[in-house]
Protein backbone atom coordinates (compact mmCIF):
# COMPACT_ATOMS: atom_id res chain seq x y z
CA UNK A 1 0.00 0.00 0.00
CA UNK A 2 2.84 2.31 1.14
CA UNK A 3 4.47 1.25 -2.24
CA UNK A 4 1.57 2.18 -4.03
CA UNK A 5 1.48 5.49 -3.04
CA UNK A 6 4.86 6.26 -2.96
CA UNK A 7 4.77 5.21 -7.07
CA UNK A 8 1.37 7.64 -7.97
CA UNK A 9 3.60 10.19 -5.88
CA UNK A 10 6.00 9.81 -8.10
CA UNK A 11 4.04 9.60 -11.19
CA UNK A 12 2.53 12.69 -9.85
CA UNK A 13 5.46 14.74 -9.58
CA UNK A 14 6.80 13.27 -12.78
CA UNK A 15 3.69 14.62 -14.34
CA UNK A 16 4.20 17.88 -12.62
CA UNK A 17 8.33 18.46 -13.69
CA UNK A 18 7.07 17.71 -17.42
CA UNK A 19 4.71 20.24 -17.33
CA UNK A 20 6.65 22.29 -15.79
CA UNK A 21 9.33 21.81 -18.20
CA UNK A 22 6.57 22.03 -20.91
CA UNK A 23 4.86 25.33 -19.96
CA UNK A 24 7.84 27.29 -18.71
CA UNK A 25 6.40 29.23 -16.34
CA UNK A 26 3.39 26.85 -15.28
CA UNK A 27 3.86 24.44 -12.39
CA UNK A 28 1.80 21.38 -11.84
CA UNK A 29 0.63 19.71 -8.28
CA UNK A 30 -1.27 17.24 -6.96
CA UNK A 31 -3.67 18.41 -4.52
CA UNK A 32 -5.78 15.39 -3.39
CA UNK A 33 -6.55 14.54 -6.52
CA UNK A 34 -7.09 17.54 -7.98
CA UNK A 35 -4.64 19.18 -10.10
CA UNK A 36 -4.24 22.81 -9.35
CA UNK A 37 -2.07 25.54 -11.45
CA UNK A 38 -0.20 27.11 -8.78
CA UNK A 39 2.07 29.90 -11.06
CA UNK A 40 5.27 30.88 -9.78
CA UNK A 41 5.92 34.53 -10.42
CA UNK A 42 2.43 35.46 -11.95
CA UNK A 43 1.32 38.73 -10.36
CA UNK A 44 -2.50 39.67 -10.51
CA UNK A 45 -3.15 43.65 -10.17
CA UNK A 46 -6.55 44.22 -9.29
CA UNK A 47 -7.27 47.58 -10.62
CA UNK A 48 -9.85 50.29 -8.86
CA UNK A 49 -10.28 51.41 -12.28
CA UNK A 50 -8.13 50.47 -15.58
CA UNK A 51 -7.34 53.34 -18.05
CA UNK A 52 -6.00 50.62 -20.32
CA UNK A 53 -4.44 53.43 -23.18
CA UNK A 54 -6.34 51.66 -25.90
CA UNK A 55 -10.07 51.65 -25.22
CA UNK A 56 -12.62 54.95 -25.14
CA UNK A 57 -13.31 54.61 -21.10
CA UNK A 58 -12.16 53.32 -18.03
CA UNK A 59 -13.04 49.67 -17.06
CA UNK A 60 -13.91 49.70 -13.53
CA UNK A 61 -12.56 46.24 -11.05
CA UNK A 62 -10.26 44.63 -14.07
CA UNK A 63 -7.81 42.67 -13.10
CA UNK A 64 -4.29 42.91 -14.69
CA UNK A 65 -2.11 39.70 -15.38
CA UNK A 66 2.24 39.90 -15.34
CA UNK A 67 3.59 36.34 -16.79
CA UNK A 68 7.45 37.15 -16.01
CA UNK A 69 8.48 40.87 -18.42
CA UNK A 70 4.82 41.01 -19.81
CA UNK A 71 1.12 40.99 -19.56
CA UNK A 72 -0.25 38.08 -19.81
CA UNK A 73 -4.11 39.02 -19.70
CA UNK A 74 -6.03 42.32 -18.80
CA UNK A 75 -9.92 43.36 -18.47
CA UNK A 76 -13.18 43.05 -16.59
CA UNK A 77 -13.56 39.15 -16.79
CA UNK A 78 -9.57 38.57 -16.01
CA UNK A 79 -9.88 35.66 -12.75
CA UNK A 80 -7.37 36.14 -10.29
CA UNK A 81 -5.03 32.45 -10.58
CA UNK A 82 -4.35 30.39 -7.66
CA UNK A 83 -0.59 31.32 -6.54
CA UNK A 84 -0.61 34.29 -8.24
CA UNK A 85 0.88 37.48 -5.99
CA UNK A 86 -1.93 39.52 -5.41
CA UNK A 87 -0.87 43.70 -5.46
CA UNK A 88 -4.06 45.26 -4.35
CA UNK A 89 -4.73 48.55 -6.48
CA UNK A 90 -8.28 48.71 -5.75
CA UNK A 91 -8.37 52.22 -4.29
CA UNK A 92 -6.34 53.40 -7.30
CA UNK A 93 -6.91 54.36 -11.36
CA UNK A 94 -4.30 52.07 -13.18
CA UNK A 95 -2.56 53.02 -16.39
CA UNK A 96 0.20 52.17 -18.92
CA UNK A 97 3.79 53.51 -18.02
CA UNK A 98 3.96 57.01 -19.36
CA UNK A 99 6.19 57.97 -22.31
CA UNK A 100 7.85 60.88 -22.91
CA UNK A 101 8.87 61.18 -27.06
CA UNK A 102 10.87 64.30 -25.85
CA UNK A 103 13.99 64.45 -23.10
CA UNK A 104 17.14 65.22 -22.86
CA UNK A 105 19.02 62.58 -19.98
CA UNK A 106 22.38 64.58 -20.35
CA UNK A 107 21.12 68.18 -19.65
CA UNK A 108 21.30 69.16 -16.34
CA UNK A 109 22.23 72.54 -14.06
CA UNK A 110 26.24 71.96 -13.65
CA UNK A 111 27.03 71.71 -16.51
CA UNK A 112 30.58 73.11 -17.20
CA UNK A 113 33.07 73.74 -20.19
CA UNK A 114 34.24 70.66 -21.57
CA UNK A 115 32.78 68.27 -19.16
CA UNK A 116 34.24 65.04 -19.67
CA UNK A 117 31.77 62.46 -20.62
CA UNK A 118 31.92 60.03 -17.67
CA UNK A 119 30.79 63.45 -15.74
CA UNK A 120 27.79 63.95 -18.45
CA UNK A 121 26.86 59.96 -17.91
CA UNK A 122 26.69 59.90 -14.20
CA UNK A 123 24.27 62.98 -14.25
CA UNK A 124 22.57 61.02 -16.87
CA UNK A 125 21.91 57.99 -14.59
CA UNK A 126 20.49 59.72 -12.43
CA UNK A 127 17.99 61.50 -14.65
CA UNK A 128 17.04 58.30 -16.18
CA UNK A 129 16.29 57.05 -12.24
CA UNK A 130 14.20 60.31 -11.92
CA UNK A 131 12.31 59.83 -14.47
CA UNK A 132 11.56 56.07 -14.37
CA UNK A 133 10.42 57.44 -10.32
CA UNK A 134 8.10 59.75 -11.81
CA UNK A 135 6.20 57.35 -13.42
CA UNK A 136 8.00 57.53 -17.12
CA UNK A 137 8.42 53.97 -18.14
CA UNK A 138 9.50 55.34 -22.06
CA UNK A 139 11.45 58.27 -23.31
CA UNK A 140 12.68 59.49 -26.84
CA UNK A 141 15.89 61.09 -25.93
CA UNK A 142 16.70 63.46 -28.74
CA UNK A 143 20.24 64.19 -28.67
CA UNK A 144 23.55 63.49 -26.62
CA UNK A 145 26.68 63.98 -27.40
CA UNK A 146 29.79 61.37 -26.87
CA UNK A 147 26.71 58.53 -27.30
CA UNK A 148 26.45 58.79 -23.32
CA UNK A 149 22.01 58.01 -24.37
CA UNK A 150 23.14 55.20 -26.14
CA UNK A 151 25.55 53.70 -23.70
CA UNK A 152 22.65 54.72 -20.66
CA UNK A 153 20.08 52.62 -22.85
CA UNK A 154 22.06 49.59 -22.93
CA UNK A 155 23.24 49.88 -19.45
CA UNK A 156 19.38 50.11 -18.77
CA UNK A 157 18.34 47.12 -20.97
CA UNK A 158 20.87 44.88 -19.43
CA UNK A 159 19.54 45.63 -15.85
CA UNK A 160 22.93 47.47 -14.46
CA UNK A 161 20.80 50.54 -13.67
CA UNK A 162 17.37 51.80 -12.88
CA UNK A 163 14.98 54.25 -15.87
CA UNK A 164 13.36 53.79 -18.52
CA UNK A 165 13.04 52.22 -21.68
CA UNK A 166 15.21 54.52 -23.95
CA UNK A 167 14.92 55.37 -27.53
CA UNK A 168 18.15 57.19 -28.04
CA UNK A 169 19.25 59.54 -31.20
CA UNK A 170 22.63 59.70 -30.28
CA UNK A 171 24.44 63.06 -31.56
CA UNK A 172 21.68 65.35 -33.24
CA UNK A 173 22.21 67.00 -37.19
CA UNK A 174 22.94 70.74 -35.81
CA UNK A 175 24.99 72.91 -38.19
CA UNK A 176 24.87 76.65 -37.88
CA UNK A 177 25.95 77.56 -41.54
CA UNK A 178 22.79 78.72 -43.64
CA UNK A 179 22.11 75.99 -45.78
CA UNK A 180 21.80 78.11 -48.94
CA UNK A 181 25.26 78.66 -48.89
CA UNK A 182 26.63 75.55 -49.74
CA UNK A 183 23.10 74.60 -51.68
CA UNK A 184 23.40 70.46 -52.21
CA UNK A 185 27.19 70.09 -51.80
CA UNK A 186 26.48 68.94 -47.44
CA UNK A 187 24.46 66.42 -48.59
CA UNK A 188 27.37 63.37 -48.80
CA UNK A 189 28.46 64.69 -45.62
CA UNK A 190 24.54 64.84 -44.23
CA UNK A 191 24.25 61.02 -45.18
CA UNK A 192 27.81 60.06 -43.84
CA UNK A 193 26.63 61.37 -40.51
CA UNK A 194 23.26 59.63 -40.56
CA UNK A 195 24.47 56.55 -41.23
CA UNK A 196 27.52 56.62 -38.69
CA UNK A 197 24.27 57.44 -36.07
CA UNK A 198 22.66 54.03 -37.27
CA UNK A 199 25.90 51.94 -37.11
CA UNK A 200 26.52 53.64 -33.48
CA UNK A 201 22.87 52.40 -32.94
CA UNK A 202 20.53 55.02 -32.76
CA UNK A 203 16.88 54.28 -32.53
CA UNK A 204 15.76 57.76 -34.08
CA UNK A 205 17.40 60.62 -35.70
CA UNK A 206 17.33 64.14 -34.50
CA UNK A 207 17.82 67.13 -36.53
CA UNK A 208 17.88 71.02 -35.94
CA UNK A 209 16.39 72.57 -38.74
CA UNK A 210 15.76 75.98 -37.05
CA UNK A 211 18.04 77.31 -34.10
CA UNK A 212 16.66 77.31 -30.57
CA UNK A 213 14.41 80.04 -28.90
CA UNK A 214 16.05 83.51 -29.71
CA UNK A 215 18.14 82.12 -32.58
CA UNK A 216 16.40 83.61 -35.19
CA UNK A 217 14.25 81.83 -37.99
CA UNK A 218 16.82 81.28 -40.73
CA UNK A 219 16.88 77.43 -41.82
CA UNK A 220 19.76 75.69 -40.60
CA UNK A 221 18.87 72.44 -43.36
CA UNK A 222 17.32 72.80 -46.81
CA UNK A 223 14.42 70.59 -47.45
CA UNK A 224 16.63 68.92 -49.87
CA UNK A 225 18.78 68.45 -46.95
CA UNK A 226 16.65 67.05 -44.86
CA UNK A 227 14.88 64.41 -47.73
CA UNK A 228 18.45 63.55 -47.45
CA UNK A 229 18.58 62.85 -44.11
CA UNK A 230 15.14 61.10 -44.19
CA UNK A 231 15.95 58.92 -46.78
CA UNK A 232 19.43 57.74 -45.33
CA UNK A 233 17.73 57.00 -42.08
CA UNK A 234 14.67 54.80 -44.17
CA UNK A 235 17.51 52.61 -45.31
CA UNK A 236 18.27 51.58 -41.70
CA UNK A 237 14.98 51.53 -40.79
CA UNK A 238 14.46 54.85 -38.54
CA UNK A 239 12.56 57.90 -38.37
CA UNK A 240 13.31 61.66 -38.20
CA UNK A 241 12.78 64.32 -35.29
CA UNK A 242 12.70 68.21 -36.43
CA UNK A 243 13.16 70.70 -34.08
CA UNK A 244 11.73 73.34 -35.63
CA UNK A 245 10.21 76.63 -34.22
CA UNK A 246 10.45 78.89 -37.16
CA UNK A 247 7.39 78.42 -39.94
CA UNK A 248 9.04 77.49 -43.06
CA UNK A 249 11.60 75.14 -41.26
CA UNK A 250 8.47 73.74 -40.22
CA UNK A 251 7.12 72.95 -43.78
CA UNK A 252 10.16 71.90 -45.15
CA UNK A 253 10.75 69.23 -42.45
CA UNK A 254 7.21 67.96 -43.11
CA UNK A 255 7.29 68.37 -46.77
CA UNK A 256 10.43 66.08 -46.80
CA UNK A 257 8.88 63.70 -44.49
CA UNK A 258 9.95 64.03 -41.05
CA UNK A 259 7.77 61.72 -38.61
CA UNK A 260 7.75 64.82 -36.07
CA UNK A 261 7.89 68.18 -35.54
CA UNK A 262 9.23 69.24 -31.97
CA UNK A 263 7.97 72.69 -30.46
CA UNK A 264 6.74 74.12 -34.42
CA UNK A 265 6.45 76.98 -32.17
CA UNK A 266 5.00 79.39 -35.28
CA UNK A 267 2.62 77.07 -37.23
CA UNK A 268 0.59 79.10 -39.88
CA UNK A 269 -2.73 77.85 -41.60
CA UNK A 270 -0.22 76.10 -44.43
CA UNK A 271 1.91 74.21 -41.88
CA UNK A 272 -1.49 72.82 -39.97
CA UNK A 273 -2.86 71.07 -43.76
CA UNK A 274 0.72 70.17 -44.30
CA UNK A 275 0.76 67.78 -41.11
CA UNK A 276 -2.44 66.92 -41.55
CA UNK A 277 -1.93 65.96 -44.93
CA UNK A 278 1.76 64.17 -44.46
CA UNK A 279 0.13 62.44 -40.58
CA UNK A 280 3.71 64.56 -39.08
CA UNK A 281 2.95 64.16 -35.34
CA UNK A 282 3.76 67.93 -33.84
CA UNK A 283 5.49 67.17 -30.14
CA UNK A 284 4.57 71.06 -28.94
CA UNK A 285 6.56 71.36 -25.85
CA UNK A 286 4.28 73.81 -23.71
CA UNK A 287 5.34 73.30 -20.56
CA UNK A 288 9.10 74.28 -21.36
CA UNK A 289 9.09 78.19 -21.73
CA UNK A 290 7.82 77.80 -18.38
CA UNK A 291 10.39 76.03 -17.18
CA UNK A 292 12.98 77.89 -18.01
CA UNK A 293 11.32 80.84 -16.49
CA UNK A 294 10.52 79.63 -13.26
CA UNK A 295 13.97 78.78 -12.95
CA UNK A 296 15.86 81.64 -14.62
CA UNK A 297 18.85 81.78 -11.93
CA UNK A 298 20.11 78.47 -13.08
CA UNK A 299 20.24 79.02 -16.38
CA UNK A 300 22.66 81.57 -18.29
CA UNK A 301 21.15 82.73 -21.18
CA UNK A 302 21.55 85.60 -23.02
CA UNK A 303 18.95 88.33 -22.38
CA UNK A 304 17.70 87.81 -26.47
CA UNK A 305 16.70 84.16 -25.01
CA UNK A 306 14.78 85.17 -22.50
CA UNK A 307 12.63 87.20 -24.57
CA UNK A 308 11.87 84.64 -26.68
CA UNK A 309 11.17 82.74 -24.39
CA UNK A 310 8.78 85.18 -22.49
CA UNK A 311 6.97 85.23 -25.99
CA UNK A 312 7.15 81.64 -26.89
CA UNK A 313 5.17 81.10 -23.29
CA UNK A 314 2.17 82.83 -24.45
CA UNK A 315 2.88 81.71 -28.18
CA UNK A 316 2.97 77.90 -27.64
CA UNK A 317 -0.39 78.14 -26.25
CA UNK A 318 -1.95 79.86 -29.02
CA UNK A 319 -0.18 77.54 -31.68
CA UNK A 320 -1.31 74.52 -29.66
CA UNK A 321 -4.82 75.34 -29.94
CA UNK A 322 -4.87 75.87 -33.33
CA UNK A 323 -3.18 72.63 -34.00
CA UNK A 324 -5.16 70.73 -32.05
CA UNK A 325 -8.93 72.04 -33.30
CA UNK A 326 -7.79 71.66 -37.09
CA UNK A 327 -7.12 67.96 -35.83
CA UNK A 328 -3.17 67.73 -36.46
CA UNK A 329 -1.59 64.69 -34.69
CA UNK A 330 -0.10 66.12 -30.83
CA UNK A 331 2.03 63.34 -29.19
CA UNK A 332 3.46 64.57 -25.63
CA UNK A 333 7.13 65.64 -25.58
CA UNK A 334 8.40 67.58 -22.55
CA UNK A 335 11.68 68.41 -23.93
CA UNK A 336 13.07 67.58 -20.29
CA UNK A 337 16.06 70.06 -19.71
CA UNK A 338 18.21 70.52 -16.59
CA UNK A 339 15.38 70.23 -13.89
CA UNK A 340 12.65 68.84 -15.76
CA UNK A 341 13.60 64.99 -14.81
CA UNK A 342 10.93 63.70 -13.33
CA UNK A 343 8.38 66.71 -13.54
CA UNK A 344 7.52 65.56 -17.11
CA UNK A 345 4.09 64.88 -16.25
CA UNK A 346 3.88 69.45 -15.67
CA UNK A 347 3.63 69.03 -19.88
CA UNK A 348 0.37 66.74 -19.75
CA UNK A 349 -1.06 69.49 -17.12
CA UNK A 350 -0.44 72.25 -19.81
CA UNK A 351 -1.89 70.25 -22.86
CA UNK A 352 -4.76 70.29 -20.39
CA UNK A 353 -4.62 73.88 -20.10
CA UNK A 354 -4.43 74.07 -23.86
CA UNK A 355 -7.32 72.52 -24.68
CA UNK A 356 -7.01 68.70 -24.62
CA UNK A 357 -9.19 66.40 -22.51
CA UNK A 358 -7.60 64.63 -19.97
CA UNK A 359 -8.11 61.49 -22.01
CA UNK A 360 -6.77 62.83 -24.65
CA UNK A 361 -3.23 63.77 -22.98
CA UNK A 362 -2.84 60.56 -21.55
CA UNK A 363 -3.47 59.27 -24.89
CA UNK A 364 -1.11 61.43 -26.59
CA UNK A 365 1.53 60.02 -23.50
CA UNK A 366 0.58 56.15 -23.92
CA UNK A 367 -0.32 55.11 -27.16
CA UNK A 368 -0.07 57.63 -29.71
CA UNK A 369 3.24 58.58 -28.35
CA UNK A 370 4.34 54.21 -28.73
CA UNK A 371 3.04 55.05 -32.43
CA UNK A 372 5.36 57.84 -33.19
CA UNK A 373 7.63 56.02 -31.84
CA UNK A 374 7.54 52.97 -33.47
CA UNK A 375 6.83 50.66 -30.05
CA UNK A 376 3.41 49.99 -30.60
CA UNK A 377 4.13 46.00 -30.28
CA UNK A 378 5.42 46.80 -27.02
CA UNK A 379 4.49 49.82 -24.84
CA UNK A 380 1.81 52.27 -24.50
CA UNK A 381 -1.11 50.27 -23.59
CA UNK A 382 -1.89 47.50 -21.24
CA UNK A 383 -2.62 44.39 -23.01
CA UNK A 384 -1.71 41.02 -23.52
CA UNK A 385 1.92 40.68 -25.18
CA UNK A 386 2.97 44.05 -24.13
CA UNK A 387 5.83 44.84 -21.84
CA UNK A 388 4.39 44.84 -18.35
CA UNK A 389 5.20 49.16 -17.42
CA UNK A 390 2.62 49.85 -15.37
CA UNK A 391 1.48 52.63 -12.98
CA UNK A 392 -1.18 54.15 -10.64
CA UNK A 393 -2.62 56.97 -9.62
CA UNK A 394 -4.77 57.95 -6.29
CA UNK A 395 -6.71 60.30 -7.76
CA UNK A 396 -8.70 60.70 -10.83
CA UNK A 397 -6.43 61.75 -13.68
CA UNK A 398 -9.28 62.17 -15.84
CA UNK A 399 -11.06 64.94 -13.58
CA UNK A 400 -7.51 65.97 -12.33
CA UNK A 401 -4.73 65.40 -14.81
CA UNK A 402 -2.20 66.71 -12.41
CA UNK A 403 -2.60 63.21 -10.93
CA UNK A 404 -0.47 61.76 -12.78
CA UNK A 405 2.52 64.57 -11.04
CA UNK A 406 1.39 62.05 -7.99
CA UNK A 407 2.12 58.71 -8.95
CA UNK A 408 1.91 56.41 -6.13
CA UNK A 409 2.88 52.94 -8.04
CA UNK A 410 5.07 52.04 -10.92
CA UNK A 411 6.08 48.74 -12.56
CA UNK A 412 8.89 48.35 -15.41
CA UNK A 413 8.86 45.50 -16.84
CA UNK A 414 7.09 42.77 -14.21
CA UNK A 415 9.61 44.93 -11.71
CA UNK A 416 7.94 47.00 -9.15
CA UNK A 417 10.02 50.16 -8.87
CA UNK A 418 7.86 51.98 -6.16
CA UNK A 419 5.14 51.11 -4.23
CA UNK A 420 3.55 53.26 -1.90
CA UNK A 421 -0.49 52.15 -2.89
CA UNK A 422 0.33 49.04 0.11
CA UNK A 423 -1.22 50.08 3.46
CA UNK A 424 -3.49 53.02 1.77
ZN1 LIG B 1 15.00 69.22 -27.21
Amino acid sequence: MRYITHCRLTLAFCFAVAAFLMTGALRLVNVRGNVVAVQPGLIAIRCGRLIDGKGPGPIENAVVLINGDRIAAAGKDVQVPAGAQVIDLRRFTVLPGLIDTHTHLTYHYDTEQNERPAVTAIYAGENARLTLEAGFTTVRNLGAADGIDLDLRNTINRGAYSGPRIAASGSPLFSNRPAESQAGSRIPSIREFVRKQAQAGADVIKVFVTPGAGGGDRLLYSEEEIRAIVDEAAKANLKVAAHAHATEGIKAAVRAGVVSVEHGSKLDDEAVRLMIEHHTALVPTLYLPNHYLAHRDKFKFDEARWQALEGLRGAMLGNFHKALAAGVWIVMGSDAVAGLHGENARELEWMVKGGMTPAQAIKSATSDAALLMGWQDRVGSIEAGKFADIIAVGDDPLKDITALQRVAFIMKGGNVVKNLASGR
